[in-house]
């Protein structure tokens, strides 16, 4: 028995023996590199340089590495670890000069010359055909079924959002609108320039339409939509022929603008609008209200005292076109199209609460009421700081309508949302089923996974 004990023992004292001699060859060796390395660079370095050495050269393999050796070599320097955390950077500090646009001099901050968007643009059409002439390969009509060619428009401002959910919201809108693009035939342009620092917020939509008309003579109709609006039916198709002969389509009503010059009788969030000379006039003289300082903020004063129902704030675009249109029925009324029989815009408020009912009684396509082609998040503003309406409910609808629309296209692939409250997907159909499909399709032999 005692035996059996020393025996045990002297294994133990063996086994330490050996592990130290382990140990301390393992430590030799780590030396005799490490000299080796500075010896040969021609340098001896302090153990400080050494180390940060060791460290830039465990550090360099940190794109292979797994997260748990990130963390220990984080760990190594504890007065550098903020620098590896996003959380803990002030980004903000790259933006020294947010609030100037592309330099140009302020024509109107005297108020002594009225505002203008550019210089003026005269015999657009003329010289807009001969270059069509000029270039067959980019026709303003394509396919087969001649349908104008156009370009939708959107954008945000060059900063990034006040909160983050704001951003994200901002791509999951462009991932929408390009979806929607895309099963279009549409092409899409996404703007975070200040084009003219003057027309800075809404109205820095006016110089880059102006802009994207005249360096884009090939699009018949450029189609703006504001960055909180979203397509909640991916497969309606615009009734492009009903828009022959007229310039500028609007979601609105007519008697509601013309009429009772109602500051809502129009929305300006989702329209289209013609390339051609009445377009780029019709900029001109939308414009004159837009610049930021004294003139917005007077003409802000003329457009609510003239319009039905609106409340006091600064002009904004919107109430400028009321009040443009409004005034100058004779000018510009003749080719401006007031559409109203589906929803180009559609306002969320009275649209989001509706989406199970459309699910179960309608199917895509329509547009209209019952499957609205445009829900617009109005006044929500998720990318700045004060709403006009509760936070939670915007943010709630934002994804609901997004979920919405985005369920259309997950469908092609045989997927969906698992509720229209969750980012979540479910499968649609098994997987044999679809490779059915692909090979009815393409007419090619599907491998099944057996
Ligand atoms: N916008 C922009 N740059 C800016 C601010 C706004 O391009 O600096 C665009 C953006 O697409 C936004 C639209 O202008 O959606 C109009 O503003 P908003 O939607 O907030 O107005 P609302 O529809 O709530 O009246
Ligand atoms: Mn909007």
């Amino acid at each position: 028995m005692l035996e059996k004990c020393l025996g045990v023992r002297k294994a133990r004292q063996l086994y330490r023996f050996f592990r130290h001699c382990n140990v301390t060859f393992l430590c030799l060796l780590l030396t005799i590199i490490v000299l080796r390395g500075t010896i040969g660079a021609g340098k001896f370095g302090t153990p400080e340089q050494d180390f940060l050495e060791i460290r830039n050269h465990f550090s360099s393999r940190k794109l292979s590495e797994p997260h748990h050796l990130l963390e220990e070599v984080k760990s190594l320097s504890p007065s550098n670890s903020n620098s590896f955390n996003y959380a803990n950077f002030d980004y903000k500090k790259f933006y020294y000069d947010d609030d100037t646009g592309v330099d140009v001099e302020l024509s109107s901050s005297s108020g002594l010359l009225p505002y203008k968007l550019g210089l003026k643009v005269v015999d657009w059409d003329g010289r807009r055909e001969n270059w069509l002439k000029e270039h067959p390969e980019m026709p303003n009509f394509i396919g087969e079924k001649k349908k104008p060619r156009v370009l939708l428009v959107t954008g945000s401002s060059p900063k990034p959002c006040e909160s983050p959910v704001g951003d994200y919201y901002l791509l999951k809108s462009i991932k929408n609108k390009i979806d929607y693009c895309r099963l279009h035939g549409i092409e899409i342009f996404y703007n975070m320039a200040l084009l003219d620092a003057e027309m800075s917020g809404f109205w820095s939509k006016l110089p880059l339409i102006r802009t994207l008309l005249l360096g884009n003579p090939e699009i018949e109709f450029l189609w703006w939509m504001d960055s909180d609006a979203m397509f909640t039916d991916m497969e309606f198709e615009l009734p492009w022929e009903r828009y022959e002969g007229y310039n500028l389509i609007m979601h609105g009503w007519k008697e509601m603008v013309f009429e009772q010059k109602n500051w809502i009788g129009l929305n300006t969030g989702s329209f289209l609008i013609r390339n051609c000379q009445w377009s780029l006039d019709l900029l001109d003289a939308w414009a004159p209200m837009g610049p930021k300082g004294k003139t917005r903020v007077e003409a802000g004063k003329v457009l609510s005292q003239e319009l039905k129902g609106r409340p006091p704030f600064e002009a904004d675009d919107q109430s400028a076109m009321v009040y443009l249109l409004a005034k100058n029925k004779e000018k510009w009324g003749e080719k401006v199209y007031l559409e109203n029989s589906y929803y180009l815009h559609g306002y969320w408020g009275i649209l989001v609460d509706k989406y199970e009912e459309m699910l179960e009684n309608h199917h895509p396509g329509l547009g209209d009421d019952r499957w609205p082609l445009v829900t617009h998040f109005v006044g929500c503003k998720p990318c700045g700081v004060i709403s006009d309406y509760p936070v939670e409910r915007c943010l709630k609808h934002m994804e609901r309508a997004f979920n919405f629309g985005d369920n259309q296209v997950l469908k092609m692939y045989g997927f969906s949302h698992v509720s229209l409250a969750s980012r979540r997907v479910k499968k649609l159909r098994d997987e044999t089923l679809k490779l059915d499909e692909v090979k009815d399709k393409q007419g090619i032999e599907a491998t099944k996974a057996s």
